[in-house]
């Protein structure tokens, strides 16, 4: 049988890919290795990198989703942002928020295996599941033909979200090593320092309950390079660094991690990821500020087989540039400690995907994650990244 459109991964990109894509289009969705395995960043084992798995980091992320839709990639799709918000959380508004400085954070973030559940009751027949990894692809001899372990198969189509670790190496096997960069850009988050909210000309951080979670406003740094958001600082974490001390060991915590946490001795802590989890008691007499930043080529991709290697001297370059809009605030002594962001991205040579015929609103082959995007600026990019899939598969089956 030929496919109108193979997906290539079952995380959240290949999500959305689905959601754009016609109802009434015969698709396979070939979900990635049954059996997932978890890959974490070489220096920090408590932060994951990969999931090759059913549902990708999906499984993992907190849904945090931004609505002041910056970066260039994510402002053409402002409209299917807003679209797909609805389809997800029906009881939230999002219309007034977009273009303002404010993150939602669900009581449910987005899980691309309930989700897949969902679509294949809505579609039916025309969307088939294999969990399967991918080896290669080959676009000779018209269509698309997929080899995943023994099995081949054919579609019109073919929509690679096979993550930002992932994505090239298929590229590589089937088009050419070129196309695969030998550096990939994140976020780092980082401490920088701490503000008393009775400060002149500051407000202290504001938190609206909606239906589906809470909307928490936040910041740009002067120069718009980087996304403050600012936490009350409660017990030990009222004593600078404390509270990034403590962050860089537990790093960003999954939610199995959320219980080991809430079992530390430091009810800084715990009263922080209360806040972050829930919003509840905002309003404490210190609070520490956090600083997302891009790391352009933060690291090294070059070798396939070896983990990830932290390019130091990227992270803290980002770093000593943050600008901060509040004179007062005290600044941190530990400018060196940071988290990594999770939000990897740019990892395919975009001059080589053009070169080869892959970028074009006509090339039948697609890469729809963040692999393919080269500056997601400061905020949150994986709800704005879906809905760039969303999008391509919406006009190219339209
Ligand atoms: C703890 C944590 C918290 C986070 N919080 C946020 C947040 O609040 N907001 C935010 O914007 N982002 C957040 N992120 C980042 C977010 O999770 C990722 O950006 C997003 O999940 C990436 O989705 P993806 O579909 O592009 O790729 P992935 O999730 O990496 O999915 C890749 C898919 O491809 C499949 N695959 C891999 N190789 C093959 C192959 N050869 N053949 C077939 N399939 C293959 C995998 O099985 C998987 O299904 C967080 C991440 C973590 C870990």
């Amino acid at each position: 049988m030929v496919y109108d459109d193979i997906i290539v991964g079952s995380g959240l990109a290949a999500l959305a890919t689905a959601l754009g894509l016609a109802p009434s289009r015969k698709v396979l969705v070939l979900g990635g290795p049954e059996t997932g395995q978890l890959e974490f960043y070489g220096d920090q084992k408590s932060i994951p990198s990969s999931y090759s798995g059913v549902g990708g980091l999906g499984n993992f992320w907190h849904g945090v989703i931004p609505t002041a839709i910056r970066a260039p990639y994510a402002r053409e799709c402002r409209s299917e942002i807003a679209e797909l918000f609805q389809y997800f959380y029906p009881r939230t508004s999002i219309q007034e928020k977009i273009d303002q400085r404010w993150l939602f954070v669900p009581r449910r973030p987005v899980r691309p295996r309930r989700e897949w559940e969902r679509l294949s009751r809505e579609r039916g027949d025309n969307l088939r599941f294999v969990p399967l990894a991918v080896d290669r692809f080959d676009t000779r001899g018209g269509g698309q033909t997929v080899l995943a372990a023994d099995e081949t198969f054919k579609s019109r189509r073919l929509w690679i979200a096979a993550g930002v670790l992932n994505s090239p190496k298929i590229l590589s096997r089937s088009v050419s090593p070129d196309l695969r960069r030998a550096f990939i850009s994140d976020h780092i988050i980082c401490y920088a320092g701490q503000i008393h909210q009775h400060t002149p000309d500051y407000s202290p951080p504001q938190v609206e309950r909606a239906g589906d979670g809470f909307w928490l406003a936040f910041e740009f740094s002067s120069d718009g390079d980087a996304l403050l958001t600012q936490r009350p600082a409660r017990f030990d974490y009222r004593t600078l660094d404390r509270g990034i001390e403590q962050r860089a060991v537990y790093g960003l915590p999954t939610n199995s991690a959320m219980v080991r946490l809430l079992k530390t001795t430091s009810p800084g802590l715990v009263a922080e990821a209360i806040f972050n989890k829930f919003g509840l008691f905002p309003r404490s007499p210190v609070l520490s500020v956090y600083a997302q930043l891009l790391v352009r080529d933060a690291l090294d991709f070059s070798r396939e087989d070896a983990a990830l290697k932290p390019i130091d001297h990227n992270a803290a370059q980002a770093v000593s540039r943050l600008s901060l809009p509040w004179p007062a605030l005290l600044r941190t002594g530990r400018p060196d400690l940071f988290l990594r962001g999770i939000h990897l991205h740019h990892s395919i040579d975009l001059d080589a995907l053009n070169a080869a015929g892959l970028a074009s609103d006509e090339s039948a082959v697609r890469v729809v994650d963040a692999s393919t995007i080269s500056g997601i600026g400061p905020e949150h990019h994986s709800f704005y990244t879906m809905a760039r899939a969303y999008r391509l598969a919406r006009e190219a089956s339209s």
